[in-house]
C-alpha cells in the first residue's frame, strides 16, 4: 500500500462512508494502480481503529432501528438499490476491470450474474425465510407451544477479497441488511474504486445513515474490526492464513469464513475429454487462475494422460493473453505483485522436483502466460497450496481409489471436479470427496447462486448463498409459550 497525500491531477478520490457521511480517515491516503499499465487510477482514504470504533458505533445505533423498518419496506429499499445497481452494471464493470485486471467480460459477468442479483435475491430469500412451532415435550399437556425464529445477530464486520471486489461483498452486505443487521465493510486495498461504487448504491438508493458503513485502509483495518467488542458476527472471505489469523482473534464471535482451495479435476478414463478440456481451461485460466474454486491440480487417468494434454496444449494456445479492457481478450494479467511472486515460486519448486513446465507465451510484468505442467507428484508445493495463477499442474493416476486419495490429500475441501460417463463411479467418489461441493461433468469454477456455497476443512467454516446466508446472519430465538389448559373446550376436537 503507497500512502500518499493527494490524488494526481485527473484520478478521482474515495472517501470512507461512515453513519451515511463521506469522511476521510485518520491514516492519509493510499494508491490504487492499474495491474496492466501500472497507471495509478486514484487515491483512497485510508482508516485507522479510531475509524473503525466510529463506524461499529454508527452500526450499532443504527441496528434496532433499522430491524424495526417493516420487511416489506426493506425489501423495497432493495429492490431500489438492483434497480440502481443494474444501471451500474457497465460503469462498475469497467471500474474492476482498470483496478484488479479481470478482462471485461469477467467483470461484466461479476456485475450482472451475480454482484447485482444479490440484491434481488436478498430481497426474495428474506421474505421466505421461515420459523417453526414445535409441540412440547417436556410435559404431558397440551399447554405449550414451542416457537423457533430468528432474529437479526446485530453488527456485522463484512471483509472482502479483490478477486470478486463487488460480487463477494454484494453476497454479504445484501443478506445481512435484508434480515435487518447493519454492516461495517473493510474492502481489499487493491479494489476500493469499485468497491466504493458499491457503497454509493446503499447511499443512493436511501437505506439510512449507519445501516452500510465502509471503511477502507490494509489489513489492519479488517483485524481492528475482528477484533471488536461490538461486532457480533464476523464474515470474512479470503485467504486461508489470515482466516485462521482471525479465527484465533475473533473471541467468541460468530463466523463466516470463505477460504481459499486447491480443487481437483479429476478426469477418468471414460470421461467425455474435449468437455473435461474446456472444464479444465475454465478452471485453470477463468481469471488468471485467481478464483479459490479454481482447477489447481487436474488428476487424469493413465489410460487417457497423453491425449488430454495435447488436447489441452493446443485449446490453450488459442487462449488470448493482454489488454484486459479489450473485449477479445481471454485472460489478463495477475492481481499484484504478492501472487505474482508465489506463481513463479510454485512453478520453481515444480520444476525443480522433475515437473516438465509448457508455458504458452512470454511473461510481461503481470501478466503470466498460462503454464502447463505435466509429471507433477504430490509432494509438490504446486500440488499441496494454493497457487492463485494460471496454472494447470497435471497428476497422473492409475485407478479411482488412488485419485479420491490425491484429491483429499490436502487441507483444502472447497470445489472439486469429477469428469466420467459412469454413474456408479460418479456417484461412489462424489460421495468419497472430502469437498464442499462436488461437480460431476462440470469445471470447479461453476457455481450456483441458489446452492450452499463453502469449504470443507481449511477451505472455511459455514455456509453461503440464499438460506444458509441467512442462518449464518442471524441468531436462533426460541420462545416457550404457556397457552393454559383448553377453557373453551368445544368437544369433539384437538385443540
Ligand atoms: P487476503 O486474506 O489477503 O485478504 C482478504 C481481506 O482481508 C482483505 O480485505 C485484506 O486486507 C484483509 N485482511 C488482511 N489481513 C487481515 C487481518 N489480519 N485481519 C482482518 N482482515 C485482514 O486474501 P486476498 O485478498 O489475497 O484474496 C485471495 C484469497 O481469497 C485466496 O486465498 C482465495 O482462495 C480466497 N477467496 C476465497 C473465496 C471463497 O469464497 N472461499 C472467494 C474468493 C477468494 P488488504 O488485502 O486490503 O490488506
Amino acid at each position: 500500500m503507497t500512502v500518499t497525500d493527494e490524488a494526481p491531477a485527473g484520478t478521482i478520490h474515495r472517501r470512507a462512508l461512515i453513519n451515511g457521511e463521506w469522511v476521510e480517515g485518520s491514516q492519509g491516503s493510499f494508491e490504487v494502480k492499474s495491474p496492466f499499465s501500472g497507471d495509478v487510477l486514484g487515491t483512497v482514504t485510508a482508516c485507522g481503529p479510531d475509524d473503525v470504533d466510529r463506524a461499529v458505533a454508527a452500526a450499532r445505533a443504527a441496528q434496532p432501528g433499522w430491524a424495526s423498518v417493516p420487511l416489506l419496506d426493506r425489501v423495497d429499499l432493495m429492490y431500489r438499490a438492483y434497480a440502481l445497481c443494474k444501471e451500474r452494471n457497465e460503469e462498475i464493470a469497467q471500474t474492476i476491470t482498470r483496478e484488479m485486471g479481470k478482462t471485461i467480460r469477467e467483470s461484466r459477468e461479476e456485475m450482472v450474474q451475480y454482484a447485482c442479483e444479490h440484491f434481488r435475491r436478498a430481497a426474495e430469500d428474506v421474505l421466505r425465510y421461515r420459523g417453526q412451532v414445535l409441540p412440547s415435550t417436556e410435559e404431558r399437556t397440551n399447554n405449550k407451544r414451542l416457537l423457533v425464529t430468528r432474529r437479526p445477530a446485530g453488527v456485522v464486520g463484512v471483509i472482502t477479497p479483490w478477486n470478486f471486489p463487488v460480487d463477494i461483498a454484494a453476497i454479504s452486505i445484501c443478506y445481512a441488511v435484508a434480515i435487518g443487521d447493519t454492516v461495517v465493510w473493510k474492502p481489499s486495498e487493491y479494489a476500493p474504486l469499485s468497491s466504493a461504487m458499491l457503497a454509493d448504491i446503499f447511499v443512493d438508493a436511501g437505506f439510512p445513515p449507519g445501516v452500510v458503513n465502509m471503511v477502507t485502509g490494509a489489513g489492519e483495518v479488517g483485524a481492528a474490526i475482528v477484533e471488536h467488542d461490538d461486532v457480533d458476527v464476523i464474515a470474512f472471505t479470503g485467504n486461508t492464513a489470515t482466516g485462521e489469523r482471525i479465527a484465533r482473534s475473533a473471541g467468541l464471535k460468530r463466523l463466516l469464513l470463505e477460504l481459499g482451495g486447491n480443487g481437483p479435476i479429476i478426469v477418468m478414463p471414460d470421461a467425455d475429454l474435449d468437455k473435461a478440456v474446456e472444464a479444465s481451461i475454465l478452471g485453470c485460466f477463468y481469471l488468471a487462475g485467481q478464483c479459490c474454486t479454481a482447477a489447481e491440480r487436474i488428476l487424469v487417468h493413465d489410460a487417457v494422460h497423453d491425449e488430454f494434454v495435447r488436447r489441452l496444449e493446443d485449446r490453450t494456445r488459442r487462449l488470448r493473453v493482454g489488454d484486459p479492457a479489450d473485449d477479445a481478450t481471454d485472460m489478463g494479467p495477475l492481481c499484484n505483485a504478492g501472487t505474482l511472486r508465489k506463481v513463479r515460486d510454485h512453478i520453481k519448486d515444480a520444476r525443480d522436483g522433475g515437473a516438465t513446465v509448457t508455458e504458452i507465451g512470454v511473461a510481461d510484468n503481470l501478466l503470466y502466460p498460462p503454464t502447463i505442467l505435466t509429471e507433477v507428484t504430490e509432494d509438490m508445493v504446486i500440488a499441496r497450496d494454493e497457487t492463485f495463477g494460471p496454472v494447470a499442474p497435471i497428476i497422473r493416476f492409475s485407478d479411482p481409489s488412488e485419485a479420491i486419495r490425491i484429491a483429499n490429500g490436502t487441507p483444502f475441501g472447497l470445489n472439486a471436479a469429477l469428469f466420467t460417463n459412469s454413474l456408479s463411479d460418479a456417484w461412489r467418489m462424489a460421495e468419497r470427496l472430502e469437498h464442499g461441493t462436488v461437480l460431476v461433468n462440470e469445471s470447479t469454477n461453476y457455481w450456483d447462486q441458489l446452492g450452499p456455497f463453502g469449504g470443507a476443512k481449511k477451505s472455511g467454516v459455514g455456509r453461503e448463498l440464499s438460506t444458509w446466508m441467512l442462518d449464518a446472519l442471524t441468531e436462533i430465538k426460541h420462545i416457550v409459550f404457556d397457552i393454559g389448559t383448553d377453557d373453551h373446550s368445544h368437544g369433539g376436537g384437538a385443540a
